[in-house]
């Protein structure tokens, strides 16, 4: 496979200095990929100085309701960089999820999430697939506006602003101006709900009209994703808002191959949170087979944020070599193509081995 270059976030810089993270390491398979992840970081010569925060499940279980200890903000506010592993949220019960406070909280307002391909070593029915997902990340129905009613109604709140879907819609355009990108698609179900994603869909065809040199197009969100699952290798930069984004990239990860493989950027104005886009996956945790390439990615994405592009494009090109060497844990193996089915941790010495 030819070597890739990263994409980056508008940085074009190189720097060598001591980068200060934030470092969570989540629940269920979190230590696992997040270990993996860091010695790599480490071998590589990143140059990165990681201090731990806490927070999660053990945090709730420990009495804080806020699932995150006071120093974490601390850390956070200090170092403005976080690579989080995943954290486990209860369904329909329980805490407010963390992932949504922290969001909100830090103003993290675009979540952005490359999936590409890497057939053959990876196995997908999409070779060419190579779409990136401008997801909104403060607003919809993700807001937290929720009530019980009665005992037997309950109501969700979607909103969306109009300053919220410019910041999106414009970021989507400059990332795809920046990465010479061709064509920003919005989906949206404006049909329906004609005010809320009627002013998303609004916004972006007047935001379109500032970028004449990127095609544009919009799709209602139903039919949008029954042709990112049938043809993705169509799709260019997706924008949309915070819940159709959450599920459009979980379909177009599965669909390249493995949830496990996509990274993901959550991007405030003064601070940048990178994780991988799957869940702790608690049915595998402690067994040492977690692919930890989501996190990997994420943490190349976050090299690249902070200027380290070099150093980001090497860390890829050995997790490609990886790939290519039939290196694979359990979640991508394909009998002609796996040479050996290797540990979380195994995967990543063969990676380092590669630098
Ligand atoms: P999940 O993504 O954790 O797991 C879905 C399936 O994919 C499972 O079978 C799992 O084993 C597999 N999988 C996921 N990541 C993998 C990896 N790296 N390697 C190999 N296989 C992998 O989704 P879920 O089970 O719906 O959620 C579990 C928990 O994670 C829930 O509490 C949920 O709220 C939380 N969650 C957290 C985040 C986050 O922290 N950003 C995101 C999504 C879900």
């Amino acid at each position: 496979m030819e070597n890739i270059k990263t994409q980056n976030h508008f940085v074009k810089t190189q720097k060598k200095d001591v980068t200060n993270i934030a470092v969570a390491y989540g629940d269920g398979i979190g230590p696992e990929i997040m270990d993996a992840t860091l010695r790599i970081l480490h071998a590589a010569g990143a140059n990165i100085k990681p201090e731990k925060i806490d927070l999660g499940e053990k945090v709730y279980l420990s009495g804080n309701s806020s699932g995150i200890e006071k120093s974490a903000w601390e850390i956070i506010n200090k170092n403005k960089i976080i690579l989080k592993a995943p954290i486990t949220t209860p369904q329909g019960k329980g805490y407010k999820s963390l992932n949504v406070t922290l969001r909100k909280s830090l103003g993290l307002f675009a979540n952005v999430r490359p999936v590409s391909a890497f057939a053959p070593y990876v196995e997908t029915n999409f070779a060419g697939m190579d779409v990136v997902i401008v997801r909104e990340n403060e607003e919809d129905l993700y807001a937290g506006i929720e009530h019980q009613q009665t005992q037997d109604v309950v109501q969700c709140l979607k909103l969306i602003t109009r300053p919220g879907c410019e910041k999106i819609v414009r970021y989507a355009f400059e990332y795809a101006k920046a990465y010479g990108r061709k064509k920003v698609t919005c989906m949206v179900k404006d049909n329906i709900m004609k005010l809320t994603d009627g002013l998303f869909h609004k916004v972006f065809k007047e935001i379109a009209l500032e970028y004449p040199e990127i095609e544009n197009n919009s799709q209602i969100i139903d039919i949008g994703s029954a042709r990112l699952a049938a043809n993705p290798e169509n799709y260019d930069v997706i924008v949309t808002s915070n819940l159709y984004g959450d599920i459009i990239s979980d379909i177009a990860a599965e669909i390249a191959g493995s949830v496990g493989m996509a990274g993901s950027a959550n991007i405030g104005s003064n601070v940048a949170m990178f994780e991988a886009i799957h869940g702790s996956a608690p049915d595998i945790a402690g067994q040492k087979i977690a692919n930890p390439s989501g996190l990997i990615n994420a943490s190349i994405l976050m090299l690249s944020h902070v200027g380290k592009t070099k150093i980001a494009d090497i860390v890829k090109n050995a997790w490609l070599k990886t790939l290519e060497d039939g290196y694979h844990t359990a979640d991508i193996y394909q009998e002609e193509i796996t040479k050996e089915i290797v540990s979380t941790s195994e995967f990543a010495t063969r990676i380092i081995e590669n630098l």
